[in-house]
């Protein structure tokens, strides 16, 4: 197969019409796929608007290249789809939200695309209860058509990134204190396997384990029904105090003490925290912006704030409004930064925590805090540290999911932004975030790091992102060998 060479030889295309010729040099016969495909698909080539608007990511580190993009308007058009792209021995990949970031999909090098963007449905049960999702719905369509019902479920906080994205590497989210991770809210989803066919999967199959955690590497999600649940509380608040670094030690004595309490936290409360440039707070060097967020109140409850108050911040900024405020407070709403596809390489090197270690995250913070200051490369880097409540994941058994790390309670990740110049850049932001998160490492007592699938690098270990016990790395390999035995959807978190 050749690799991707960029012809702009079609506009935005009807698959419904006639389609012909090649999309480029890799033998993409638009007639015959045209002809499997309904009326409202689109075909989009290199070179137009259309391939440009589902393609463009968030990151450009080791990006995915595909010599042409189907976008189905129906759920049998994946299926065409994915049979035409076996068919030519081509390989496919989903292109959904396009915030996905791991190193390993640059192996997809050619072939055709798949975007979910005109599945974009919301459709409440009668009874109240479940919705179901197009598969490709963003987080804040979810959001906003529940709301506008008087309903909410988990979703990712994140407004421009997908619903299933998340989910299926499990998915984190503002209320999972009370009902458990994104995924822990599936009641059954229409998946096309590997090998063109369409099921459905429900907590009776085969596959339902592995959907909930590890669920890119066994078919494209068309639809998804899930729980949802009445809106108890419309009002949120939110704190956001702003720190200097020598403060480190402090805060984060007082996250453990206050607010995370050995895997207690109340499941109305969220702590964040950001280590960022913000020259409006400090002009010379990175500070600590520590959200503490509330649920049910018009302000945060000072039993969680003076701790924070009493260490002396540079600023403190209280809000409130409801929970569909949230993104952009936390600033990843549409229009924040982090949803602009601005065309930065973005690695993270996630590691999940039970609790802070105080020490580590000073040694961290003096190895951090001048490698992104002033003018570094890398000085729109974030440092972040998520403090969900997790209760309600903590209450799901560990081996009812292929999500494996229910008991630890914050997720840490560095994100090393910077522009690509090449090699040199590439490894240096690397070794930077390896670093950083083999200190916070070396502090947990475990053996291993425990990574977010969602966050990784992309060269992370199976173990590493899909849990350490041998029954899990097993029963893994046994679902991969009989679903994906040719790892037609392995670009993603790879099942190795
Ligand atoms: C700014 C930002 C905020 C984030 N916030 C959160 C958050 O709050 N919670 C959280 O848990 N994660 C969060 N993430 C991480 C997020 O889960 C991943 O980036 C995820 O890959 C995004 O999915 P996407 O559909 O937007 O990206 P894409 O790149 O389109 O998809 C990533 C991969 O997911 C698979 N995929 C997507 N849709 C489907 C489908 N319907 N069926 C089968 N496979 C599919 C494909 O393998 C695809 O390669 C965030 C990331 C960013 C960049």
């Amino acid at each position: 197969m050749k690799l991707l060479t960029v012809v702009a030889a079609w506009a935005s295309i009807a698959a419904g019409s006639a389609l012909q010729g090649s999309c480029s040099s890799c033998d993409i016969d638009l007639k015959a796929l045209g002809k499997s495909l309904s009326s409202t698909a689109k075909v989009y080539c290199p070179g137009t608007s259309g391939f440009k608007n589902v393609t463009t990511r968030w990151s450009v580190l080791e990006e995915p290249k595909v010599n042409v993009v189907v976008v189905p308007g129906t759920e049998n058009d994946v299926v065409e789809t994915v049979k035409y792209a076996n068919k030519k021995n081509v390989p496919f990949l989903t292109y959904n939200g396009v915030h996905g970031a791991l190193v390993s999909l640059g192996k997809m090098d050619h072939g055709v695309g798949i975007s979910l963007s005109q599945l974009r449905s919301v459709k409440i049960a009668e009874d109240g209860q479940t919705a179901t999702l197009g598969g490709g719905v963003m987080s804040k369509q979810v959001t906003d058509g529940l709301w506008a019902a008087g309903k909410q479920t988990v979703t990712g906080t994140c407004e421009c990134v997908s619903y299933l994205g998340p989910a299926l590497g499990g998915g984190h989210g503002w209320l999972q204190g009370h009902h458990g991770l994104v995924a822990d809210q599936f009641v059954s989803m229409n998946v096309v396997l590997a090998d063109g066919t369409l099921t459905t999967v429900d907590a009776n199959s085969e596959l339902w384990w592995a959907m909930k955690g590890a669920g890119h590497n066994f078919g494209i999600v068309t639809s998804v029904t899930i729980k949802i649940f009445d809106i108890e509380h419309s009002d949120w608040a939110i704190e956001t105090i702003t720190f200097s670094g020598d403060k480190v030690e402090a805060i984060y004595q007082a996250a453990n003490d206050y607010l995370i309490k050995n895997g207690t936290q109340s499941a109305d409360i969220i702590n964040w925290s950001y280590w960022m440039n913000n020259a409006e707070a400090d002009p010379n060097n990175p500070v600590i912006v520590f959200y503490i967020i509330q649920e049910g109140v018009k302000a945060v409850d000072s039993i969680y704030t003076k701790p924070f108050h009493d260490i002396g911040p540079i600023s403190i900024d209280p809000q409130s409004g409801t929970y569909k405020d949230l993104a952009a407070w936390t600033s990843i709403a549409l229009d924040s930064p982090p949803c602009q596809n601005m065309g930065f390489a973005n690695p993270r090197f996630p590691i999940y925590l039970e609790q802070y270690n105080v020490p580590a995250q000073k040694k961290a913070w003096d190895i951090y805090a001048p490698a992104i200051r002033g003018s570094s490369a890398f000085n729109n880097s974030i440092f972040m540290f998520e403090g969900y409540s997790a209760g309600g994941v903590h209450a799901i058994p560990a081996d009812s999911t292929a999500f494996a790390f229910r008991s630890e309670n914050l997720l840490a990740a560095p994100m090393i932004n910077y522009s690509p110049t090449g090699e040199a850049l590439e490894k240096k932001a690397a070794d930077l975030g390896n670093q950083l998160r083999n200190i916070l490492h070396e502090a947990t007592g475990h053996d291993d790091f425990r990574a977010y699938i969602n966050y990784a690098y992309g060269t992370e270990t199976s173990e590493q992102i899909y849990g350490s016990e041998q029954w899990r790395q097993q029963r893994l390999r046994d679902l991969k060998n009989k679903y994906d035995p040719e790892g037609k959807l392995s670009f993603y978190a790879p099942i190795e």
